[in-house]
């Protein structure tokens, strides 16, 4: 593919823009797309899970690119990270609609070349007496493996909506997050959302939640718990991943 062949103008930056190969895809749920990459060379970076990479779908230093800035790189949380054999997967929600990062999760194939950026990101767990993770079906493929990294010590509560139960997309055992269902409403400012949180029995003291999907959504759901549950506005990790309008947020 053109699109992912080494840009000279890229070059010095190359330790943030990393070349692999697609080597798996499938389908985890009929609205959800696993996707594997081999990166060619060692990941030289620090990882926590929760952390994304941006996976550029056009160049951004091409003239296309510098044209249409917002038509460039899209950012897909890492699923799984295995350093050793510098794999990751990623999983995206395939939602109805046009967007350049949909269209590459359809119909990126195994053996397809891919370039992706390696930035830091600050969505990952801390220390708390309890955690509560709270989103759609974009926010899950995060919550998977801060799941993981907390192990089943942890105590763990949340919602993760989604638009059917077929549609659930799997998370790591033993914590069990409440399910709710669309049934053809928005994800975007979802109500069904928020009430499912007001009626989420929590421990009185607060823990620390992570907030993660629409971000109108994700604003109603933090205002919940700090104007209707006291917490501090600290005590929850809001990152907005999409909002209708606004293309290709990171
Ligand atoms: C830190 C971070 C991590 C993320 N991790 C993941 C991940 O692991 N998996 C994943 O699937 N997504 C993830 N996202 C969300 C993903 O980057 C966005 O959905 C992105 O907008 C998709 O790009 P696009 O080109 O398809 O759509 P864009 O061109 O960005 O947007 C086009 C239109 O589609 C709408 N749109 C975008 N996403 C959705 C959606 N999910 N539902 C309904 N409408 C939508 C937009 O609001 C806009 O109106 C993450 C976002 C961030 C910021």
């Amino acid at each position: 593919m053109s699109r992912t062949r080494r840009n000279p103008l890229t070059a010095g930056i190359t330790k943030y823009a990393l070349e692999g190969t697609v080597t798996e895809t499938g389908l985890v749920t009929p609205t959800m797309r696993r996707i594997r990459l081999v990166a060619d060379e060692p990941i030289p970076f620090p990882y926590r899970p929760g952390q994304h990479v941006r996976v550029q779908i056009n160049d951004p230093l091409s003239v296309y690119g510098i044209l249409r800035p917002s038509r460039t790189l899209r950012t897909y949380t890492i699923w799984e990270y295995l350093p050793e054999e510098r794999e990751l997967e990623l999983r995206v929600h395939l939602y109805g609609g046009d967007g350049i990062g949909l269209r590459w999760a359809q119909e990126v194939a195994a053996g397809d070349r891919v370039t992706f950026w390696w930035p830091r990101g600050d969505f990952f767990t801390r220390e708390a007496p309890y955690h509560v993770f709270i989103g759609e079906e974009t926010a899950s493929a995060a919550f998977g493996p801060m799941l993981r990294e907390l192990g089943p010590s942890a105590r763990v509560y949340g919602v993760v909506e989604s638009a059917g139960p077929e549609h659930d997309p799997p998370l790591p055992g033993p914590h069990r997050l409440r399910r709710v269902h669309r049934n053809g409403a928005s994800a975007a400012s979802s109500r069904l959302l928020v009430s499912a949180v007001a009626d989420l029995p929590l421990p009185d003291e607060p823990g620390a939640a992570y907030v993660a999907g629409e971000a109108r959504t994700c604003q109603m759901v933090r205002d919940h718990l700090v104007r209707e549950r006291g917490w501090d506005r600290r005590d929850v990790k809001v990152k907005p991943f999409w909002t209708p309008g606004k293309y290709g947020l990171h």
